[in-house]
């Protein structure tokens, strides 16, 4: 999608701290993060948000929570345990209209979130 800052990053147009990259999913480090491990696993496919997904991106979504799970694996998560957050339009905050699942992790998590 022309003009989606994350679709640049997908077209190697926008740089980015990449840790997962596959078929249809890639993960890169959140450039202000909010946990001591913070990344972001987006499908490569535009998907305004998680709203806007229809049965034909069911693919697509599990990859990209397969891909979380490896992510936090990759980034040392799996004993201490993470947090997955995928955030939704204006009330949650959502900021980046091109589908993320964020991974956080390396701090014990508040619940309920703010
Ligand atoms: P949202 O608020 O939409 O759930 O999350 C968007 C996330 O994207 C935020 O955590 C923000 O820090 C991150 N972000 C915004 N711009 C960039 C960027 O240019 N590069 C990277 N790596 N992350 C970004
Ligand atoms: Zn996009």
């Amino acid at each position: 999608m022309p003009g989606c800052l994350f679709c640049n990053i997908v077209a190697g147009k926008t740089p980015a701290e990449i840790v997962h990259d596959s078929e249809h999913v890639l993960a890169f480090k959140d450039i202000r993060p909010a946990a001591p491990v913070h990344a972001l696993v987006i499908p490569k496919v535009h998907i305004p948000g998680i709203h806007e997904a229809t049965p034909e991106h069911a693919a697509a979504l599990g990859q990209v929570l397969l891909a979380a799970r490896d992510v936090a694996e990759k980034l040392g998560l799996a004993k201490g345990g993470y947090r997955l957050v995928v955030n939704q339009g204006a009330d949650a905050g959502q900021s980046v209209f091109h589908l993320h699942c964020h991974v956080l992790g390396g701090r014990p998590m508040a619940w309920p979130p703010g």
